[in-house]
C-alpha cells in the first residue's frame, strides 16, 4: 500500500518569520494520516527542521549537487542537507531544468548522490505545453523518467512528481482524463509498484480533492498554496479524506 504524500516546495520564499506557518501547520495536523513534507529554501532547512522536530512533518531541500563535495560555489551537496535535518530532497524540478539546464542525466547524478546521504528523492518531470500541443506528452515524460533515474532508485528512497512545466504557477491544470493518462502511463513504467507517483501544477484547496480521487495519484507537490498553513492544511485534509482517512 502506497502512504500517500503532500509535499511542499517553498521555492525562493520564506524568511525566518515565515516558519510561524510551519509551526501553524504541524499544530493544525498534530498526527496527520498521510504524509507531510516541507521544502524550504536552504537558509530555512535547519531552523525549519527545529520548528518540525517531535511532530511528524518531514523536512527536505530543493536541490543538491551531485558531488560529495568540492570546489563548487554556492552549491549544496546531500550530506550537507542531512546534517541541516532535512530527509528528501526534490530533484529535476522544472525551473532547475530551465534556469540551470539541468539535464536528465544530470538529474540521475544528483539522484543518485540523494540515494547516498540517505535522502528520500522526490523526482520530477513533465512536458511543456508546445510538446503537449504536438502530442508527445506521454514519450517526452517516458523518456525524462528512463534518464532521471539512476539504478539505485526504490520505492523507499525514490518518489515521482508528474508537473506539466505550463501548469506550475499559472494556475492552469490538465484535465482530470489528461492527469490519468500520465500517470497511468507512468505507472505501467515504475521500476516498482510501490513507487509514489505525486501529481504537481497548481494543486489548491479547490481542486485537491478532485485531483486526489484520480487513480495512481498518490499525493502533490504543491507551490504557491504550501506557503501558507491554511491552504496546505486543506490541501492535506482533502488528501487525508481520498485516503480515506480523517482530517
Ligand atoms: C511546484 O513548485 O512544484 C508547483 C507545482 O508549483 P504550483 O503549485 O505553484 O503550481
Amino acid at each position: 500500500m502506497r502512504r500517500r504524500l503532500a509535499a511542499g516546495n517553498w521555492k525562493m520564499h520564506g524568511l525566518a518569520t515565515d516558519l510561524t506557518e510551519a509551526d501553524a501547520l504541524a499544530r493544525a495536523h498534530p498526527a496527520p494520516t498521510v504524509e507531510v513534507l516541507l521544502c524550504p529554501p536552504a537558509t530555512l532547512i535547519s531552523r525549519m527542521a527545529d520548528v518540525l522536530a517531535r511532530t511528524p512533518l518531514s523536512v527536505g531541500g530543493q536541490d543538491c549537487h551531485a558531488a560529495a563535495s568540492g570546489a563548487h560555489t554556492g552549491d549544496t551537496s546531500a550530506a550537507m542537507l542531512v546534517d541541516a535535518g532535512a530527509t528528501h530532497v526534490i530533484l529535476g524540478h522544472s525551473e532547475r531544468r530551465a534556469d540551470h539546464g539541468e539535464t536528465s542525466a544530470q538529474v540521475a547524478a544528483k539522484t543518485a548522490a540523494a540515494h547516498d546521504a540517505g535522502l528520500v528523492a522526490v523526482v520530477c518531470l513533465g512536458e511543456t505545453e508546445v510538446e503537449r500541443d504536438a502530442g508527445q506528452t506521454l514519450a517526452v515524460v517516458s523518456e525524462q523518467l528512463r534518464q532521471s533515474l539512476p539504478g539505485s532508485a526504490t520505492a523507499g528512497n525514490t518518489v515521482i512528481a508528474y508537473e506539466p512545466v505550463w501548469a506550475i504557477g499559472t494556475g492552469r491544470t490538465p484535465t482530470l482524463e489528461q492527469i490519468a493518462e500520465v500517470h497511468d502511463h507512468l505507472r505501467s513504467l515504475l521500476p516498482d509498484h510501490e513507487m509514489r507517483l505525486l501529481y504537481g501544477g497548481s494543486v489548491k484547496p479547490a481542486n485537491a480533492a478532485e485531483i486526489f480521487a484520480i487513480t495512481n495519484v498518490d499525493g502533490a507537490l504543491v507551490g504557491g498554496a504550501s506557503l501558507k498553513a491554511a491552504d496546505f492544511g486543506e490541501i492535506i485534509a482533502a488528501l487525508e479524506a481520498a485516503d480515506g482517512g480523517t482530517s
